[in-house]
């Protein structure tokens, strides 16, 4: 049994290292398997609710009245709509409608709750829980700098071609 053990802790890792980000999947009602969004539409993910952050859904996702929650905790004073799974009726997320400042980059996108969704990864053609997966994107800031950083190489590059042609240009003149 033990060996079985190590053999379950190794493909937990294996699967933990896997970023979300990078895999095209389906994301699934973990009771019944129906689909409630994909990864096109995953926006992120919001560790303090433990919940994948999309901004559409499918229309399997039934978005129920606003709910005032109470004054404790993450969610303290915040209305929200919880998400339903259209065909097994089970919770499986929320959309905050109005919330204190800490919560506002999440207002009206729709929070699937990681551990009541599996996730079918179309590359490795599996299935897994979603909370083995990281759902975090990079930093806006990173992923600018990461851009300005390819500008810099290409202008370099073009420069460099410029004053190679304008030498070019020289050496003809000179020879005529
Ligand atoms: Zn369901």
């Amino acid at each position: 049994m033990e060996f079985e053990g190590s053999v379950l802790i190794k493909r937990e890792d294996a699967v933990r290292s896997v970023k979300a980000a990078d895999q095209l999947m389906t994301l699934h009602c973990l009771q019944c398997n129906t689909i409630l969004a994909d990864s096109l539409h995953v926006c992120g993910e919001i560790k303090c609710l433990d919940s994948v952050m999309c901004t559409r859904v499918t229309n399997d996702v039934v978005v129920g009245d606003g709910i005032m929650s109470g004054h404790k905790g993450e969610m303290a004073d915040c209305i929200y709509s919880p998400l339903t799974c259209r065909s097994c009726q089970v919770l499986v997320g929320k959309r905050i409608d109005s919330s204190p400042s800490h919560l506002a980059s999440v207002r009206q996108l729709f929070l699937l709750c990681k551990p009541k969704i599996s996730c079918y990864v179309l590359n490795s053609c599996s299935m897994v829980s979603a909370s083995t997966l990281s759902f975090e994107v990079k930093p806006v800031t990173e992923t600018t700098a990461e851009v300005r950083r390819q500008f810099e190489l290409q202008l370099d590059r073009m420069l460099r071609l410029k004053s190679r042609l304008a030498q070019r240009g020289v050496i003809t003149k000179k020879r005529k």
